[in-house]
């Protein structure tokens, strides 16, 4: 019997790591310091060096680092959000939660990420778009060159949503630089990920950093005194000391998956599977391995049989869900929707695993 092949291993990423987490956590519980204590403060400090951001504020989870960070920047009520509709249903709720309203953008048909001419044009027909929030989906940055051009010429702010790209680069500068925030989740799953939940969002402006931070207690900048109305979004002591052992791990976590995504590029070659698009100048980090075809759901039954188990990301455009159904013609998304599988490719994941799905994958479509 083979070994299971899944999407994720969040297990086999704290077990690589497990004596340093295990002394973080002990060293965390010894403390008496649960809650924005010491822990928060260096993780901050060392992921705002390690993006070279101006600053970071840890929150309670991606979601509301998006939420948080649109708020930050003004965003509420009355307002319009544009964003992608093939992406978790997080970064939507999100948009809804500040009061606005999504409006969608469709893709690029080859990076599956927001088209920016699509945007342009979106914005141009709705005056009320006051943010605009790309998703770096799979870990892929999108074209920000091309998107910044679109929203600073109309006024609009940009928040990226960098949940699946820890890391990722376009033109050696790294995603979470380019836009007014960024928005950082660190599910279990994710490249950089807690053993619970937790986010941040990044920033160059100090003040926006700042705002985010009252907004996460109670809208507190005197403690018990509320300056405006904010929540609880709090990043605990035991995930921020648990996020700086895998911080000093995520470079080499992106080499790995980067190797392995070389040897499905070259596996797969000559296969009917449409293979991740690659643009000059970005670098990738292998969130997900995500291959295409029609033939979508017949491919991962087969992988099934062999005990080869892939994740879709995501079945369902956001705008064709009960609670964000939208009227919005989005043709390449909901095309990319129904073509889209994610190969197993995760750190807990080795060359000979790759070989065996490549092999899978081969015998259900030989070149
Ligand atoms: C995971 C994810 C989120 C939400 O993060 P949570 O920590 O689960 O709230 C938002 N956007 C994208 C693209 C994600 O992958």
């Amino acid at each position: 019997m083979s070994k299971k092949l899944c999407s994720a291993d969040p297990k086999a990423s704290y077990l690589a790591a497990q004596s340093e987490i295990d002394t973080a956590v002990a060293r965390v519980l010894a403390s008496g310091a649960y809650i924005h204590g010491p822990e928060l403060a260096a993780f901050e400090r060392e992921f705002a060096a390690y993006l070279g951001a101006g600053g970071v504020a840890g929150v309670a989870n991606g979601t509301d680092a998006i939420e948080l960070g649109l708020r930050a920047l003004g965003i509420g009520a009355g307002d319009q959000v544009a964003t992608v509709a093939n992406t978790v249903t997080a970064t939507v709720s999100a948009i809804v939660a500040t009061g606005a309203q999504p409006v969608f953008v469709d893709i690029e048909a080859d990076t599956m990420l927001m088209d920016a001419a699509a945007l342009e044009r979106v914005l141009r027909a709705e005056p009320a778009i006051k943010a605009v929030v790309p998703v770096h989906l799979y870990g892929l940055p999108c074209d920000m060159a091309a998107i910044l051009a679109a929203t600073r010429h109309r006024g609009a702010r940009t928040l990226e949503d960098c949940a699946q790209a820890h890391g990722s680069k376009i033109d050696g500068r790294i995603v979470g630089t380019f836009g007014d925030l960024s928005a950082f989740s660190f599910y279990p799953t994710k490249n950089l990920g807690a053993l619970g939940d937790a986010g941040a969002v990044a920033g160059g402006e100090a003040a926006l950093v700042e705002r985010v931070k009252l907004l996460r207690q109670y809208g507190w900048r005197t403690r018990y005194v509320s300056d405006e109305h904010g929540r609880n979004s709090r990043l605990d002591e035991l995930q921020a000391a648990i996020l700086r052992v895998r911080l000093a791990r995520l470079d080499r976590e992106n080499a790995h998956r980067a190797r392995l995504a070389a040897l499905y590029t070259a596996g797969l070659a000559g296969t009917p599977l449409q293979l991740p698009a690659l643009p000059a100048g970005r670098t990738h980090t292998w969130h997900q391995f995500v291959v295409r075809t029609p033939l979508r759901d017949a491919l991962r039954a087969h992988l099934e049989r062999h005990d080869i188990h892939c994740s879709v990301l995501y079945p369902a455009p956001v705008h064709r869900q009960p609670a964000y159904r939208q009227a919005a013609t989005l043709p390449q998304t909901e095309k990319a929707c129904a073509e889209v599988l994610s190969l197993p490719l995760h750190p807990g994941i080795g060359e000979d695993d790759v070989a065996r799905v490549c092999a899978a994958v081969r015998e259900w479509a030989p070149a």
